[in-house]
């Protein structure tokens, strides 16, 4: 049983841990994205799309994101980057993607400690139409780089367990707040009584 249910998440019918909040590590420092989990080794969990979007990034970046693919929703402002998937993304730049839809597996490329999926969120149209990539500067945190945790319902709280049924999500909530604590939709909390992955 896990702690929360989504409103939305890139795992579905999978309990997922938060290994590491958005905006900081559990060290304290800088983390320009949120770090879900659902296990360890480097081959994990289907990804499937949050949003019924189009591809606008995919590459591959050996010393940081590994694997990773930048979807922008059809349907909001908002873009994802997910990252350290185990292949390159199953979608090309271009390309568009439905909700739940497969574009990857769960992996460990990059710099990784272990099996993860990194996700960062921002104001794609704010931004000019351009995603900023600039992840180490923690002065972007809460305006360039938002907490996909409130995009997805559920709290940005280290070691929460999460799991998505894979029900057709409510209205693409708007706006996403500085302060990121469930600003939309509410979910029922569970009973919390697992352990999470020390994933990162
Ligand atoms: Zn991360």
């Amino acid at each position: 049983m896990a702690d929360y249910t989504a409103r939305v998440a890139p795992f579905i019918n999978k309990t997922f841990y938060v290994t590491s909040q958005a905006g900081s590590y559990p060290d304290g420092t800088y983390h320009s994205g949120l770090d879900i989990s659902t296990g360890t080794g480097t081959r994990g969990s289907n990804l499937y799309s949050i949003c019924n979007g189009t591809i606008i990034q995919k590459a591959y970046n050996a010393g940081g994101y590994g694997n990773y693919i930048i979807i922008k929703d059809n349907n909001s402002n908002y873009a994802f980057l997910f990252a350290h998937m185990a292949d390159p993304a199953l979608k090309n730049v271009g390309d568009t993607i439905s909700l739940g839809e497969q574009f990857g597996v769960e992996g460990a490329t990059g710099n990784v400690t272990g099996l993860h999926t990194h996700i960062e969120m921002q104001d794609y149209v704010k931004n000019n139409n351009k995603w900023i990539m600039n992840p180490n500067d923690s002065s972007l945190w809460g305006s360039v780089y938002l907490p996909a945790t409130d995009y997805m319902g559920f709290p940005n709280q280290l070691g929460i367990s999460v799991i998505y049924d894979g029900t057709p999500i409510p209205p693409t909530p708007t706006p996403i707040k500085k302060q990121h604590k469930f600003p939309w939709v509410l979910y029922a909390k569970k009973i919390r009584n697992k352990p999470y992955f020390n994933n990162l």
